[in-house]
């Protein structure tokens, strides 16, 4: 997919607010420092887009983005940012959960997780939230340029058993890089694939 249009288009509190279009969505997602901006900046082609919703002191939004003039990015905020011992749902909060469950343009969430690090119980966790109340998703590794082909294949396992513990299938993977351009054709090309037959 050829990015010819990529504009911010609002900012939102609650799913209510959020624009009533038939476009299909495409939500972002991870915990704070994954590299969520730098990866929305790398496939859309634009180099301060995501950046809106970095303001410090900025409320936490659902930040949208119209591509093509043809599907919306949506950049959700970071997860995790609650004590450890909280519950799930204090980990991303009911706007983030309202969003993922109530938004019927929504056609697939992106997982973002780190690749050069263990994967976390929040990233788990919030993968079978999604898992359980059917919001399709996708995992999309970053920062790969990082870590070595080897220490990636450890993490991308480790991973994969934790999901298998409660889930038959895996998501589908990709591995990218806002630095090197990796996975960017994958990324846009499974997009349009899901707008294609939607
Ligand atoms: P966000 O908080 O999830 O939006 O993360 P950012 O996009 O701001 O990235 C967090 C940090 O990771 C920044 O210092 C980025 O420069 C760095 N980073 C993000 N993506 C990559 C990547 O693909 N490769 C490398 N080496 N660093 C990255």
């Amino acid at each position: 997919m050829e990015i010819i249009t990529a504009e911010y288009n609002g900012s939102f509190a609650k799913v209510e607010d959020c624009p009533t279009t038939n476009l299909p969505e495409f939500a972002f997602i991870g915990r704070s420092n994954v590299g969520k901006s730098s990866l929305i900046n790398m496939l859309t082609g634009r180099k301060g887009l995501a950046h809106v919703s970095k303001t410090p002191g900025k409320t936490q939004t659902l930040n949208f983005f119209k591509i093509n003039d043809r599907w919306h990015l949506v950049d959700l905020p970071g997860y995790g940012y609650a004590k450890a011992n909280k519950t799930v749902r204090a980990g991303f909060g009911p706007m983030i959960e309202n969003y993922l469950l109530q938004r019927e343009n929504l056609k697939c969430c992106f997982i973002l997780v780190d690749s050069n690090i263990e994967p976390k119980k929040i990233d788990i966790e919030f993968m079978n939230f999604l898992g359980e109340n059917q919001v399709p998703f996708v995992i999309a590794y970053t920062k790969c340029d990082r870590i070595s082909k080897s220490k990636l294949g450890l993490n991308l396992m480790a991973i994969r058993t934790a999901i298998s513990e409660h889930w038959e299938t895996l998501p589908t993977e990709f591995i990218t890089s806002a630095e090197h351009r990796t996975g960017r054709e994958e990324v846009l090309g499974f997009i349009d694939g899901v707008n294609k037959n939607s």
